[in-house]
């Protein structure tokens, strides 16, 4: 136990203007967007608020495409089978099969939405292969462009620029979008409900929002590492917002490691720079993991060889990197020819090329980087949280469906599905939707043993602060060395005491600081939970705890309590029961 404090509200400087709306949604990627749309539709007003420009997060990153069964020889429980194998143990089976047989009707909606697939000769959707995947079922748009048409074609419906033919309802409700927007806390009634948020804009001006509902479409935490495939806007903030709302964080030590990310040789490095994904999509059509001297690090470790799921591999890579020493690894698809490089992953090759790497012609060097979040607030497939007027939908949820592990492509589905069918449900609002809310809502409090956790509705007892952007760096350092690909007790231990050493400011914070506070929590989360899971099961792998522990097929659940600590539960998972 250390002495590790975290703010439970922000300072932020005094309120420059007021808005009001019907549903705010924090974050513009395929999850944000997708509820946004229903919303709209239904004749209510939306602010969306994003950090950059709309369209800002991962989801326009995304290479490989989005999972979902559309091949007659194909089955949804194929599916569910290779989703619950993933998730080695810690995924919710009835979720995972709302979201598996949603997944085909999700596709055809983003196609009515304008979205263009990829089609083979004969104009069925062109299928892809990867990692965990028993079948080839992954929907892909431009071959590695997935999430960038996907993200293309819901703002472009966002803003009304739909082809022709599928003419919007006039009735469409009013859309106020907020760019270079950071949100920072949630605004609450005295009965703990949220109606509203505080946001810094681009000129540094604090606003205050009113709505019913609060919507965190956030995103993922890979900032917190120093190598990630993910984009800047990824701090955590969805996470921090929700834990000093009083909402409940399910299994966030869970984070997982994509295996083969470009290592961008010393001369093509530029500061800034991301880390260039090479998808599993690769590796489907032959690509081989190799070390420095040709060795292929898959051969004997999983029956599905490199196609093993992620933190299978990323393991195996991170052993042979310690063992040997090295900086890096190789991903050999010079057997892949030019034909394919060039028609199924243009991206990818430019990408690797304007780096100063020609994967068609070298086997290109990779190491594992920070991905995916698994773990997250804990909310339905609907988006409901614990607390009322809160919700969550897409990376920054967690919904049961990826479990200890994500399986390949699952994500960009569910992001979607549950934005969507979030904004259904916030499309009326009637007592008979908002007492249904209310019980779903008190059942994810109840059914989940969280009286061991003492989680007060409001925490404004303390004084509000702010972690100084000044200590961003040394936050990232601890957590990436303590919090990486693999673990251990001592590792864990001192990271939480460097965390706590960081010092709160009761000065007005900036947005910067305000994401510095942000990784601090995640890097909370993940340690807290981390420590306490004395096994190693999916994306989460412990030294000295090489195993998974049967009696640990459990899920963690943490609450901030009103002295600024972490109030840790856990509770058998459903699959185990
Ligand atoms: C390189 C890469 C490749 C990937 N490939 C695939 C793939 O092939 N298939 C797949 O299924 N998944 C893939 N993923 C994962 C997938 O893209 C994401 O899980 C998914 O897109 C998340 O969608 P989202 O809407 O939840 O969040 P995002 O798309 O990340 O959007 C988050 C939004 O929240 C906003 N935001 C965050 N904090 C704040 C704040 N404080 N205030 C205001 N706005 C805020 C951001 O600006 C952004 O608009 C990939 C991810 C990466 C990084």
């Amino acid at each position: 136990m250390t002495d590790l404090r975290l703010p439970t509200r922000l300072r932020v400087g005094p309120v420059g203007q007021r808005f009001e709306s019907d549903v705010i949604i924090v974050g513009s990627g395929a999850a944000g967007m997708a509820a946004a749309i229903r919303v709209l539709d239904a004749g209510r007003r939306v602010t969306m608020i994003t950090k950059g420009a709309l369209g800002d997060g991962s989801t326009a990153w995304a290479q490989g495409g989005l999972a979902a069964v559309t091949d007659p020889a194909d089955s949804l429980t194929d599916h569910l089978a290779d989703t619950l194998v993933a998730g080695a143990g810690l995924c919710e089976p009835d979720q995972v099969a709302e979201l598996v047989a949603a997944a085909p009707a999700a596709i055809e909606r983003m196609i009515e939405l304008g979205a263009r697939f990829d089609r083979a000769i004969d104009g069925a959707l062109a299928l892809g292969l990867e990692g965990g995947h028993h079948h080839r079922r992954i929907i892909h748009a431009g071959g590695d462009a997935s999430g960038a048409e996907v993200a293309r074609s819901l703002a472009a419906s966002l803003a009304g620029s739909r082809p022709a033919h599928q003419s919007r309802p006039s009735s469409r409700g009013q859309f106020t979008l907020l760019e270079r927007c950071t949100a920072v806390d949630a605004i609450r009634t005295a009965d703990g409900a949220v109606r509203g948020l505080r946001v810094i804009d681009g000129d540094g001006v604090v606003g205050e929002l009113y709505a019913d509902a609060v919507v965190l479409a956030a995103g993922g935490i890979g900032q917190a590492w120093s190598t990630t495939t993910n984009p800047a806007t990824a701090t955590g903030d969805g996470l921090g917002i929700a834990l000093r709302a009083g909402a409940i964080i399910r299994d966030p030590e869970f984070v997982q490691f994509h295996p083969t990310v470009l290592v961008v040789p010393p001369a093509h490095r530029l500061p800034g720079d991301r880390g260039v994904l090479i998808s599993e999509a690769v590796r489907g059509e032959g690509a081989r993991l190799v070390n420095g001297h040709g060795k292929l690090i898959m051969d004997g470790r999983h029956p599905m060889g490199d196609l093993a799921p992620r933190d299978v591999v990323a393991a195996a890579m991170h052993a042979d990197l310690l063992a040997s020493g090295d900086e890096q690894l190789f991903l050999d698809g010079t057997a892949l020819g030019a034909t394919t490089w060039r028609q199924h992953f243009p991206t990818i090759l430019q990408l690797c090329r304007e780096r100063g790497v020609d994967p068609i012609t070298e086997p290109v060097p990779v190491r594992p980087a920070e991905h995916y979040f698994c773990g997250g607030i804990l909310a339905t497939l609907d988006g409901v949280t614990t607390v009322p007027g809160l919700y969550a939908v897409g990376e920054v949820a967690s919904t049961g469906v990826q479990g200890a592990n994500r399986l390949a492509s699952n994500s960009l589905t569910e992001a979607f599905i549950a934005g969507d069918r979030l904004g259904r449900l916030l499309s009326v609002r009637d007592v008979e939707t908002e007492a249904r809310i209310a019980v779903i809502s008190a059942a994810l409090r109840y059914g989940a043993a969280l009286d061991e956790v003492d989680h007060p509705y409001l925490l404004d007892d303390q004084a509000p602060a702010v972690v100084g952007s000044a200590q961003r760096p040394r936050l990232v350092k601890a957590i990436t060395r303590g919090a990486g690909v693999l673990r251990d007790g001592s590792g864990l231990t001192e990271l939480l005491a460097e965390l706590a050493a960081a010092p709160q400011s009761n000065q007005e914070g900036s947005a910067a600081d305000v994401e510095t506070t942000n990784l601090q929590v995640v890097g909370a989360l993940v340690g807290t939970a981390a420590l306490l899971r004395t096994e190693s099961r999916g994306s989460h792998r412990r030294s000295d705890h090489d195993r998974p522990v049967p009696s640990w097929q459990r899920h963690s659940y943490l609450a901030l309590q009103s002295d600024g600590q972490l109030g840790t539960a856990t509770e058998t998972a459903a699959a185990a029961a």
